[in-house]
């Protein structure tokens, strides 16, 4: 792997603004299990880890299609959320992996990549859920591979500001996006 700029033909500014924090408390009281009966639009909310199996197959394929488009950071010292996918785009994954080496401590993440199955059960399940804004399916900048939500924002943020990752600001604390080349 080399340091190379974002790969992304998707810019980040393309994406909806949401509050990623909203989702994340949702997730977390949902106490969604992977499975249920029934059609994808059937699904019980608040969790969309009910689609986890669905998320992991759409992962595959899309890496059939376009190899190493998404790449696992399961590998880093990171611990991650019921329903968050370590999955990024090659370059994000580099600046990530330095931030982590960089600071020396386990990252706690809520979540990077959002398959298209889970953002449509977010949209559908909205305001019921306590999730105030959800952008529609395939706006949501946690689709384009270069978005990550992570406990203890602050004390990560010089770090990863410093390897490609921009915070997004008090509006939506948890957020980082990977905007650019890795130092
Ligand atoms: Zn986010």
């Amino acid at each position: 792997m080399t340091d190379t700029p974002v790969d992304a033909e998707i810019k980040t500014s393309e994406f909806d603004f949401e509050p990623c924090f909203e989702i994340h408390e949702g997730e977390a009281r949902s106490g969604a299990k992977p499975g249920f009966e029934g059609l994808l639009q059937d699904a019980p909310g608040c969790g969309t880890s009910v689609v986890n199996g669905l998320s992991q197959q759409l992962i595959h394929q899309m890496n059939l299609i376009v190899p190493d488009a998404l790449v696992s950071f399961d590998d880093l010292n990171v611990e991650l959320e019921d329903a968050a996918f370590p999955y990024l785009q090659p370059s994000a994954k580099l600046g990530l992996q330095k931030a982590i080496q960089e600071r020396g401590k386990k990252m706690h993440v809520n979540s990077a990549y959002r398959t298209i199955a889970q953002q449509l059960l977010l949209y559908r399940w909205g305001i019921g859920c306590g999730y105030s804004i959800v952008a529609l399916p395939g706006r949501s900048n946690h689709q384009s591979g270069l978005a990550l939500d992570i406990n203890d924002h602050l004390g990560w943020k010089r770090y990863l500001e410093n390897h490609g990752w921009e915070w997004f600001g008090p509006k939506d604390e948890p957020h980082f996006d990977f905007v650019g080349a890795v130092r």
